[in-house]
């Protein structure tokens, strides 16, 4: 198989060489070529490098997407990934963080740009009914078997990053600087990043200037991508609370102390913390996302567990937001004669996850780019979510510049039918998710190796 891509690899150098030379002489800018011109050139370049390697991509994306992976269980797709990467020269390192894959170009004296892709599928049977549709069954750590699907797009991510790969070593006389590819495991966990940090990605490697991701979008249609300036994904807190009373008779209540009236009166005091506490302006959620006690009509039993989700933006509201949890829940409890104090722990089994933030700057200089290269009605602004995303965690670490993109994924005639009709389009998550690879590979490829090239230095 090796023998047959590097045969491949052949094929497509000589016919991107034939292009360039047909397309722009030697490929070279020429003397006194201004940077406009420059950076044109070399955005047809990558047009038709992306042209060449497209079909080769689309068949490791069926591969990626044939063979998912749950969190944690990433064997094989960080294998896949690491081959390919040392394929085209980079210096791996696996193993970074559970199925962390570092991998590192270095290339002359200029910055370090980290890129990176997550690899984890989820636990969700695919009902899209494709040829290449998964038909893969694992066992969950809860010892349940489920079907697996890359129903979050991590698959399309890893085929643009092997692109951006490929495409950014084809092009090494272009730039100079280092590349620091990495393929993170456990996104839809939420662990990936920080597992990947705590095992010395910033240490055993070189360290950033620049963190730089992309997600797909299924309110995109192919072909284009969007940005959002500033926050664009949320810091995400789980909360338990333990409410105690006293059990006892329904028939009796007077003689019980009522875990569940307490917990009704907690659930809607909680619903003052965003409408009443936070500033109107600043963006916040508490959901009670569970509720659990009891066992019989006639029961009133002696504790009631509730499961929270938090969201926010800014440190000082995760603060404000974690604190008014805490303070009205006791109070309630206490007035309610309950025996002893709730418990309210946050992030009892896993750390938190920050909220990404997309440097402006670096949104502007990125949104000039890819319009020029993917023309302005391509480039779109996308309002942040209030969803969570694990890239955040780079650049908050290093104090450094990040930003995701958001690469379209839906059929783009499919996108303009349902619009017409009023219909929704299957969300990410969703088992009847499919991108339409072609245009997503391509602009993918196209959007996130031009972006690195203007942060790496000119050759
Ligand atoms: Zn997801
Ligand atoms: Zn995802």
């Amino acid at each position: 198989m090796e023998q047959c891509r590097n045969k491949q690899r052949l094929i497509t150098a000589v016919a991107l060489a034939t292009a360039m030379v047909t397309l722009h002489g030697t490929g070279e800018a020429a003397i006194g070529q201004s940077p406009v011109t420059a950076r044109l050139d070399l955005h047809a370049r990558i047009g038709a490098y992306v042209d060449y390697e497209l079909v080769n991509l689309l068949s490791l994306y069926k591969h990626f997407h044939n063979h998912p992976e749950l969190s944690l269980q990433e064997q094989a797709t960080s294998a896949r990934i690491a081959l390919e990467l040392r394929q085209v020269g980079f210096q791996v390192t696996e193993a970074v963080g559970g199925y962390g894959v570092v991998g590192v170009l270095s290339n002359g004296p200029g910055p370090t740009v980290l890129i990176r892709t997550d690899t984890d599928a989820l636990p969700i049977t695919e009902q899209t009914g494709l040829r290449h549709a998964s038909r893969v069954v694992a066992t969950r750590p809860d010892g349940v078997s489920t079907g697996v699907m890359h129903a979050c797009g991590h698959a399309m991510h890893m085929t643009v990053f092997t692109g951006v790969a490929r495409l950014l070593t084809e092009l090494k006389d272009e730039w100079r600087g280092t590349l620091v590819m990495i393929a993170q495991p456990a996104e839809e966990i939420g662990m990936g990043a920080a597992m990947m940090i705590e095992a010395g990605l910033f240490e055993r490697f070189p360290r950033p200037n620049y963190c730089i991701a992309l997600h797909v979008d299924a309110d995109i249609p192919a072909g284009r991508v969007g940005y959002t300036p500033g926050y664009c994904n949320a810091n995400v807190d789980s909360v338990d609370i333990t409410i105690y009373g006293m059990g006892g008779h329904g028939a009796r209540p007077h003689q019980a102390i009522d875990p569940i009236v307490a917990a009704a009166q907690v659930v809607m005091g909680l619903q003052t913390i965003v409408s009443r506490r936070v500033d109107p302006l600043e963006r916040a959620v508490v959901t009670v996302g569970s509720i659990h006690g009891g066992t019989k009509h006639n029961i009133i039993p002696g504790q009631v567990d509730l499961q929270l989700t938090v969201r926010s933006y800014k440190d000082e509201v995760r603060t404000q937001l974690l604190d008014g949890i805490r303070q009205i829940a006791t109070d309630i409890c206490k007035a309610a004669g309950c025996p002893k104090p709730p418990d309210v722990v946050v992030n009892a089994t896993d750390d938190y996850t920050p909220a990404a933030y997309n440097d402006p700057e670096l949104v502007a200089g990125g949104v000039g780019l890819l319009q020029d290269l993917l023309g302005a009605d391509n480039v779109v602004q996308r309002p942040p979510s209030m969803g969570g995303e694990d890239f955040g965690r780079y650049a908050r670490k290093l104090g450094v510049p990040g930003f995701m993109f958001r690469l379209g994924s839906v059929n783009a005639e499919e996108f303009e039918a349902a619009k017409r009709e009023g219909r929704t389009l299957p969300v990410v998550h969703s088992p009847a998710y499919a991108p339409d690879p072609l245009p997503t590979i391509g602009t993918g490829v196209k959007s996130m190796s031009a972006l690195a090239l203007s942060l790496l230095d000119p050759a």
